[in-house]
C-alpha cells in the first residue's frame, strides 16, 4: 500500500468510527455480547481441561518450528472423534500405499467440546495443503490449525463453538491476531486447473464452510477474497456466495445458512464438485448410489460418468471404500472408525425411525441419542425402520410383515443380538423364542 492510499484509507476509517462505535455500544446490551465475554476463571478452567494428545503423534513426523503466526485456520474433519484423532496424529493412508506422517493440526475439538492438543503450537502442522491467502502461499507455514470433529454439511455443536471461542480468544492474545486473521480451510485452500476451472482456483476444499463466526464470538472479517480480487485465483461460486455473499443476496448469516449446510446428497444443484471439492475423484471419496452400490471416486468417471451420477447419490469423504461397499448393500449399518451415525443417517440420526443396537446390548431409537458421535464403534443401526414386533406362535412373521417377510429389507433380531435380513433366515418354523422383527417404513426399502 502506498502513502496516498493509506491516507485515504485513514480518512475513511475516521469517518466510520462513529458508526462502528454505535454498533459496538448497541452490541454490548444484546444477549450475544453478554455471552461473548469469557471470565478469567472460565478461560483458566478451559485451558486446564485441554487433553494432551501430543505423545500420540506419528514418530515419522518431523517437528519444525514455525517462524511466524499470522492466521488461525478452522477445519471440519469429516470424521468422528476417534477417526479424527487417528488421522490428525498418525496420518492419512491412501490406497496406493502412500501415507502422510501425521501432525495435521494443533488442536482437535470434539462434539462435546472436549479439546485435544495434538501438536505443540510452536511447530508447523501440515494442515492447509495447497493454499494461499492475500498472496502468501503455504498457509500452514504461518498458521495454527484447529480441527472441529464433524462434517461441512452437518451443524457444528454448541459445545464446540463454546470451546472454539475460548481457544481462539486465548490464541489471538498469544499471537496478537485479529478476528479477520481467523479463516476456514475452504477459504484459503486452492486447487490446480481441472475440468471446471482453467486457472488455479478456490473450491479445492469445503472444509468448515458451515462455520458460523458469530457463534464463536468472532466479529469483523473479509468481505472479499483478496486472491480472487487480485486475479491470482478464480473464484468458486459456492464458496464465494457462502463467505462473501453474491450481489442481491440478503445479509450474511441468514441467507447463507441453508447454502452452508447444503447436504452430501447429489442433486441438480448439488454436484460432486460442490460436495467434495477437489476430492471428488479421490479413491477415498465414496459414492453410495440410490440402489445401494458403492463406488470409490476414482472409478465413477469410468463406470458411470460424472454427468450421469444419479440424483440421490450420497458422497462420503475420508473412506476406505471397500468397507463402504459391503455396508451399502445391507439394511444394517455399522459404526466404524470412518462411518459415524451421521454418515449413515444424516439428519435422521435422531429420528425415531433410526434404531441403534449398541455393543452393550442396549437398543434405542434416535430420540434417545444426544449426538451422532456419542455411539461406540461396533454400534449397528437401521435407518427408516419401525419395530420391534415380537414373533409369537399366534403372531407369525407372515402375520406381521405380510408377503415380504422373507425379503432382505425385513430384519430379524435374534436373542443374543444378531440382526438377520429376511432372505438369510433359513427356517422360519424353527425360529428360537424371543425373536422380533423390524419393518422398513417404505415398503421398497
Ligand atoms: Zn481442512
Amino acid at each position: 500500500m502506498n502513502m496516498t492510499s493509506r491516507h485515504i484509507n485513514y480518512t475513511l476509517k475516521l469517518l466510520f468510527i462513529p458508526v462502528v462505535l454505535c454498533f459496538y455500544v448497541g452490541g454490548l446490551f444484546s444477549p450475544d455480547a453478554a455471552e461473548a465475554a469469557y471470565s478469567r476463571s472460565e478461560l483458566k478452567r478451559f485451558q486446564g481441561s485441554i487433553t494432551d494428545h501430543r505423545h500420540r503423534i506419528n514418530p515419522r513426523f518431523k517437528k519444525k518450528t514455525r517462524r511466524h503466526t499470522r492466521m488461525i485456520i478452522v477445519h471440519t474433519s469429516e470424521l468422528g472423534l476417534e477417526g479424527t484423532l487417528r488421522v490428525i496424529s498418525k496420518g492419512k493412508k491412501f490406497k496406493n500405499g502412500r501415507s502422510t506422517p501425521g501432525g495435521h493440526a494443533h488442536y482437535v475439538i470434539a462434539r462435546n467440546g472436549r479439546t485435544y492438543r495434538t501438536l505443540d503450537r510452536r511447530y508447523r502442522a501440515d494442515h492447509a495443503g495447497l493454499s494461499m491467502w492475500n498472496g502468501k502461499t503455504d498457509v500452514s507455514d504461518v498458521s495454527i490449525g484447529i480441527e472441529l470433529v464433524g462434517y461441512h454439511h452437518a451443524p457444528i455443536s454448541k459445545s464446540q463453538y463454546r470451546s472454539l471461542g475460548m481457544l481462539l480468544h486465548v490464541l489471538k492474545q498469544v499471537y496478537g491476531l485479529k478476528d479477520r486473521d481467523i479463516l476456514t480451510h475452504s477459504q484459503v485452500a486452492y486447487g490446480r486447473p481441472n475440468p471446471w476451472f482453467k486457472k488455479n482456483h478456490r473450491g479445492r476444499k469445503r472444509c468448515a464452510k458451515n462455520f458460523d463466526r458469530a457463534k464463536a464470538n468472532l466479529g469483523p472479517t473479509w468481505s472479499y477474497d483478496p486472491d480472487v480480487r487480485a486475479r491470482r485465483l478464480q473464484a468458486d461460486p459456492i464458496l464465494a456466495s457462502v463467505f462473501y455473499g453474491t450481489p442481491g443476496s440478503a445479509a450474511p448469516g441468514k441467507a447463507v445458512s441453508a447454502k452452508r449446510l447444503a447436504s452430501n446428497i447429489i442433486s441438480k444443484q448439488n454436484s460432486a464438485w460442490s460436495i467434495a471439492g477437489d476430492e471428488y475423484n479421490a479413491a477415498t471419496t465414496a459414492y453410495i448410489l440410490p440402489d445401494g452400490r458403492a463406488l470409490p471416486g476414482d472409478r465413477v468417471g469410468g463406470k458411470i460418468g460424472w454427468s450421469r451420477l444419479p440424483v440421490g447419490t450420497k458422497v462420503l469423504l475420508n473412506q476406505e471404500t471397500r468397507q463402504v461397499s459391503v455396508q451399502a448393500k445391507s439394511p444394517v449399518k455399522l459404526i466404524s472408525g470412518q462411518m459415524t451415525a451421521w454418515s449413515h443417517a444424516g439428519q435422521d440420526y435422531r429420528s425415531d425411525s433410526t434404531i441403534y443396537f449398541l455393543p452393550s446390548g442396549r437398543i434405542t431409537p434416535g430420540s434417545g441419542i444426544r449426538d451422532w458421535d456419542d455411539l461406540p464403534v461396533g454400534t449397528r443401526l437401521m435407518v427408516g425402520y419401525k419395530g420391534p414386533y415380537e414373533i409369537t406362535r399366534q403372531k407369525t412373521a407372515y402375520k406381521i410383515a405380510g408377503k415380504r417377510y422373507k425379503h432382505k429389507s425385513v430384519v430379524y433380531y435374534l436373542p443374543g443380538g444378531r440382526l438377520v435380513p429376511g432372505d438369510e433366515v433359513r427356517d422360519f418354523n424353527d425360529l428360537p423364542r424371543g425373536v422380533s422383527l423390524y419393518l422398513p417404513l417404505s415398503p421398497g426399502g
